[in-house]
């Protein structure tokens, strides 16, 4: 039997977080496939504080516990992050599973949290100690290790609007469809006035968490495409001694060799 509470708001939820030893409960398409749970849950889908949808002017906030469905055919979703989302399992899945599920049950094949990855989103975390905002990349600290506190939330994901526009997004799987990542990647590049304004890459579903180099990807940064091409050789290198891959279903050598040709793949759609 599943028993628990069902706050109908944030500061309920936190409270109840603060007071007793709970798991959060979002869609349950991660928790319920777990063997035999003991957990007391602190259900979610109450809370309008975490369905919510903005646009700030810099950021999109999306409220951790909205479901991929909800985002899928939400005006404010970014087509990258929806071209995600629409690789994700099956409808029945996308209507339960929760952005918040996806990133804080902390797997890098996670695809929403990929796009979250590449584009540097930040998250509101929030406890009996009150709100903090860190960035994505920090919140993972190994497989299936987070920083999150036990009587934490993740209430918000704060995706930065700038350079969304330009984008590479590419999914592996066994199948076209219903199929968890073996390999993903994600890339934003943007040239402005001839030059290499930004590149973003990040990949999933190879390492025990997502990987983003933002110093790797600094090396194109401010270059004509022309000089970047001249780049590319020693860019490739460098992601080749960074990215180490774990062995899978799939061998390390095959990951390893598919995220260098996504990689070449994507410099090659941007004339580089
Ligand atoms: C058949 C099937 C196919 C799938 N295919 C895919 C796929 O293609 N791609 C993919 O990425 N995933 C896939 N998944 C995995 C799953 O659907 C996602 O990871 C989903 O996003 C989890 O969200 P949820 O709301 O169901 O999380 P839950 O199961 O409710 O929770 C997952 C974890 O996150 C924690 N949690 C949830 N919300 C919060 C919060 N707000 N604050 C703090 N902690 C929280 C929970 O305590 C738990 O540890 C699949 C799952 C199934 C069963």
């Amino acid at each position: 039997m599943v028993n628990g509470y069902a706050p109908i708001s944030l500061r309920e939820a936190l409270e109840l977080m603060a007071a007793h030893k709970l798991t959060p409960y979002a869609g349950g398409t991660d928790l319920m496939i777990e063997e035999k749970r003991e957990d007391s849950f602190l259900f979610l889908h109450k809370i309008p504080e975490l369905k919510q949808v903005s646009d700030d002017g810099e950021y999109i906030r999306f409220g951790a516990a909205c479901t991929f469905t909800e985002l899928l055919e939400h005006s404010l979703t970014p087509a990258l992050l929806k071209e995600a989302l629409s690789r994700i399992a099956a409808p029945a899945i996308r209507d339960e599973g929760t952005i918040g599920g996806n990133i804080a049950n902390g797997s890098a094949k996670a695809d929403s949290a990929l796009i979250f990855f590449v584009a540097d989103a930040q998250l509101k975390l929030a406890g009996a100690g009150g709100e903090r905002l860190l960035p994505i990349k920090d919140f993972y600290l190994g497989r299936k290790r987070l920083d999150r506190r036990p009587d934490e939330l993740l209430v918000e994901v704060l995706l930065p609007k700038k350079w969304l526009g330009s984008y590479y997004y590419q999914k592996i799987g066994a199948r076209k469809a219903l199929a968890i990542s073996r390999l993903s990647f994600a890339g934003l590049l943007t040239i402005e006035d001839g030059k290499i304004a930004h590149c973003a890459t990040a990949f999933g579903a190879v390492s025990d968490v997502i990987i983003r180099r933002a110093d790797i990807d600094a090396m194109l940064i401010g270059k004509t495409p022309a000089e970047g091409k001249a780049a590319k050789a020693a860019y490739l290198a460098a992601f080749n001694e960074a990215i180490i891959p774990i062995r899978g279903r799939v061998s390390a050598e095959y990951r390893k060799t598919v995220c260098l040709n996504l990689l070449g793949d994507f410099l090659e759609r941007f004339g580089i």
